[in-house]
């Protein structure tokens, strides 16, 4: 039959257009460095979005160029995330928290041409300006800081570009941003996102069982906008026009709950560390702050523990649990009560609510084991794999990672989880072999090769042990090489010396013997459940 629906793209244009149009009047608010506050409507994002787009095409970008941005959540940030795809760029967020080899390595494979740099975050540029070529660099002065050489400036670029002929003819598969991923071994590894995929994906974000905002929310992404798009939170936002909190470098509890407060933000999203801390403040004096009755935290890149659950509930704060990942634009699962469940007792909701939750429309979810497809009792753990239209295909440029697909065309996600009889999923354990301390990635096998390049160790297994702040930190389980091992400070300093500061493990613990498996390799499940409480052991 011939179809009769227009075969209309699905790409970003429409939707700051949407935002400009319907939507003129809702505000950016922007935490700036000196903790000053700026203030802007969606009718300024717009004009500067695209006119930020045109000063890009000016200065000579072209379709399917790369631009990096490094910088924190505020409105130039925004207006990155819109003007470099409506130019026919590929916004490349850029990790700030990355040690300067990844972020060299990066902006390298991406061939980055251009890069938006914050003047604040400048030093961190500085590390590896000997390592990277890309052809312009423009700065974003928020605080003020004079123009190095050879560098544009953004209001320039803004300020050339002037207003927008007409968008350039973008294909709704083309490319439209880009994030690498440090979840798996080895180099991170690059996933493409469409406009089509994240147009989509926004769409089902915005359901009300998914994280559902809605243009009279004013919403706060704590998570910050170079981790998966600020899981794609202010493309949401732009969409149905609601109001922006953007938190700049301050990400401190106080600063937090102050934007809470006085922008009456209604919906929040980031990891649990941040919670955990936000939690910790409001037992210590919940009377000081006047929150928005029913305000929602989006909980999501480590598992949101069942007590903060709880504790937020006794201040009237909903936390609703999300799972995802780069590889999924990150929307994978929700935990929300089905309402045949609704009934229960208040144990089993927690329970429920603490799990990841069920896949969103469009992703389908199932775990591998050893005898095939699991089944779905909440007891049999397997290998969780997703497929959808927002789930990678494969890595940029890289032959390194095909495993990661199965030959029916599922993606590996390297999580272990159990599926229940009602379709939630919770997440177990991790095959990947890396740590997630406070939402950032630590990779144990390059701390494993940095122990072992000690003449005092033999052997180093780095496994991550339970924090109550950090969620998951490194602990070095090593064996000597000799009668008389190094001590414990000075093989911590010899880590710290060659990886950021908060790479170094917690602690160091030595063996006589590390378990291996029958193919020699660490058995880190064992040292797992040995270490699991740890110092205690
Ligand atoms: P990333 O690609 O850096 O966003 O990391 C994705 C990974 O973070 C997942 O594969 C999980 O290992 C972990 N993760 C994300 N969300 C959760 C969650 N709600 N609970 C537990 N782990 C999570």
């Amino acid at each position: 039959m011939k179809p009769t629906m227009m075969n209309f793209p699905l790409t970003l244009p429409a939707v700051l257009e949407r935002a400009g149009n319907l939507f003129a009047q809702s505000e950016i608010v922007s935490r700036l460095p000196d903790k000053s506050l700026h203030r802007c409507r969606y009718q300024d994002f717009y004009r500067r979005s695209r006119a930020l787009a045109a000063g890009l095409a000016k200065i000579g970008l072209r379709q399917g160029d790369r631009v990096g941005t490094l910088m924190w959540n505020h409105f130039a940030h925004l207006e990155a995330y819109f003007g470099i795809p409506c130019a026919g760029g590929v916004l490349h967020t850029l990790n700030l928290r990355l040690p300067p080899d990844d972020l060299a390595y990066i902006i390298n494979h991406a061939q980055d041409r251009f890069l938006i740099v914050d003047d604040v975050l400048l030093p961190i540029l500085q590390k590896v300006l000997d390592r990277i070529k890309p052809e312009r660099i423009i700065v974003n002065a928020l605080a003020g800081t004079p123009l190095p050489e050879e560098a544009l400036s953004y209001e320039e670029v803004i300020s050339q570009g002037g207003d927008l002929d007409a968008y350039p003819p973008i294909g709704e598969d083309d490319a439209l941003g880009m994030c690498y991923t440090s979840g798996t071994t080895g180099r991170p590894k690059g996933v493409v996102y469409s406009h089509r995929s994240t147009v989509l994906h926004t769409f089902a974000l915005g359901l009300p069982d998914a994280i559902g905002i809605g243009h009279s929310d004013s919403v706060l992404p704590v998570v910050p906008m170079f981790h998966v798009n600020a899981w794609a939170i202010p493309f949401l936002c732009a969409m149905v026009g609601a109001k922006q909190v953007l938190p700049g470098p301050h990400l401190d509890p106080h600063s937090l709950l102050e934007l809470f407060q006085d922008e009456e933000v209604t919906l929040a999203a980031g990891v649990p560390t941040i919670w955990l801390g936000i939690l910790e403040a409001l037992q210590s004096d919940r009377s000081r702050w006047k929150l928005q009755p029913g305000m929602r935290m989006i909980v999501g890149g480590s598992a949101a523990p069942e007590s903060m659950i709880r504790a937020f509930d006794q201040f009237d704060m909903e936390v609703v649990h999300a799972w995802g990942m780069t590889e999924t634009s990150p929307l994978g699962t929700v935990s929300r009560i089905k309402r045949n469940l609704s009934q229960t007792a208040d144990e089993r909701r927690y329970q429920l609510r603490s799990k990841q939750g069920l896949p969103v429309p469009f992703v389908e979810a199932r775990t591998i084991g050893e005898a095939g497809q699991c089944p779905c009792d909440g007891e049999t753990m397997g290998e969780l794999q997703v497929r959808g239209p927002w789930v990678a295909s494969s890595y940029i440029g890289s032959d390194e990672a095909p495993q990661q697909w199965t030959e029916d065309g599922w993606f590996k996600t390297g999580d272990v989880a159990t599926i229940d009889e009602h379709g939630y999923v919770k997440l177990t354990d991790r095959i990947k072999d890396l740590i997630k301390s406070g939402g950032e990635w630590i990779s144990s096998v390059d701390l494993e090769n940095c122990l072992m390049g000690h003449p005092g160790i033999k052997e180093a297994a780095v496994i991550a042990v339970p924090h109550p702040k950090w969620q998951e930190r490194p602990l070095a389980v090593v064996v000597a090489a000799s009668d008389n091992p190094p001590q414990e400070p000075e093989l911590l300093d010899y880590v710290e010396r060659r990886f950021a500061k908060w790479w170094r493990p917690e602690g160091v613990v030595f063996v006589d013997e590390i378990p291996k498996t029958s193919a020699g390799k660490f058995l880190k499940s064992k040292l797992r459940e040995t270490f699991r409480n740890w110092p205690q052991v």
